[in-house]
C-alpha cells in the first residue's frame, strides 16, 4: 500500500527544520503499524505526507503503486479521497447534526460521491457498531462511541489505508480497548492501519513498530 524511498521533509523556518530525513517505509495491506517518538520527532509530518496533505521535499511516496509526488494538486484530492480516511484524536463531530449526519458529511470522491449517501452512512456506522446510536447527537454518546463514530465516517471513502494521529487520546482504558478491538477487525477486512500513539497499550497491540527520533525513523523488531 505505503512505498516511502529515502523522503526528506524540511520545512524553510529560521532556523530550518529536517521534520523528516531520508525515510524509507514500506507498508502491505492488511498491517497494523503503530509510530512511536517524541514530541517534535516527525511524527506528524509523516502522517501529513502520508495522507497527501503535504509534499515531501525530496524522496519518493508510492500509494497503491501511483507515485504521488509529481501528480497536481487535483489529482492528489481525488487519491487521497479514494483511498486515505484520517483519524485524530478530537473527533471533530459536529454537535448539532445526528451520527448519520455527522458521517453523511464524509469528503468523498469517485463514483461512490453521490449516490447512496445514507445507506452507505448507516453501513458504515454498522460496521463499526453503532447501529443502534444512529440518530443520536455527539454529546449522548461516549468517548469511544464518538471516536467509533469518526471512524465510521472516515471509512464512507472504502479507503485503503486509515492513518490515525492518538487516536485514544482522549479515551478511557476502556474505550481505547473498543476501539482497537474495531481495529483489529477492520484490518482482517484488509484495511492497512498506520497509528500515531504514545500509548503503550495501543503499541503493543500493533503488528510492527517503528520509531522516529528527530526525524530519522528506524523500526523496532
Ligand atoms: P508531537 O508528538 O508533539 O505531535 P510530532 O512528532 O508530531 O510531535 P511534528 O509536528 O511532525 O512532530 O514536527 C516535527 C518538527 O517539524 C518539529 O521540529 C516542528 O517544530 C517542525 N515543524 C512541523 N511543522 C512545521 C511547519 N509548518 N513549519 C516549520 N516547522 C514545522
Ligand atoms: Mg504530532
Amino acid at each position: 500500500v505505503i512505498e516511502l524511498d529515502r523522503v526528506r521533509k524540511d520545512f524553510p523556518s529560521r532556523p530550518p527544520v529536517r521534520a523528516l530525513a531520508d525515510v524509507s517505509l514500506r507498508v502491505d495491506q492488511g498491517d497494523y503499524v503503530a509510530v512511536i517518538g517524541p514530541s517534535g520527532s516527525g511524527k506528524s509530518t509523516l502522517l501529513n505526507v502520508l495522507g497527501l496533505l503535504d509534499r515531501p521535499t525530496s524522496g519518493s511516496y508510492r500509494l497503491d503503486g501511483t507515485e504521488t509526488t509529481e501528480l497536481a494538486d487535483g489529482a492528489r484530492t481525488r487519491l487521497r479521497g479514494r483511498r486515505i480516511g484520517f483519524v485524530f484524536q478530537s473527533f471533530h463531530l459536529l454537535a448539532h447534526r445526528t451520527v448519520v449526519e455527522n458521517v453523511m458529511l464524509a469528503e468523498i470522491y469517485g463514483d461512490h460521491a453521490r449516490k447512496g449517501r445514507r445507506e452507505r452512512a448507516l453501513a458504515a456506522l454498522e460496521r463499526v457498531g453503532l447501529g443502534h446510536r444512529v440518530g443520536f447527537l455527539p454529546d449522548r454518546l461516549s468517548g469511544g462511541e464518538r471516536q467509533r463514530a469518526a471512524i465510521a465516517r472516515a471509512l464512507m471513502g472504502e479507503p485503503s489505508l486509515l492513518l490515525c494521529d492518538e487516536p485514544t487520546g482522549n479515551l478511557d482504558s476502556r474505550n481505547t480497548e473498543a476501539v482497537l478491538d474495531l481495529f483489529d477487525e477492520l484490518r482482517e477486512h484488509g484495511l492497512t492501519i498506520l497509528v500515531i500513539t504514545h500509548e503503550q497499550e495501543v503499541s503493543d497491540r500493533a503488528a510492527r513498530r517503528v520509531r522516529i527520533t528527530d526525524g530519522v525513523l528506524v523500526e523496532e523488531a
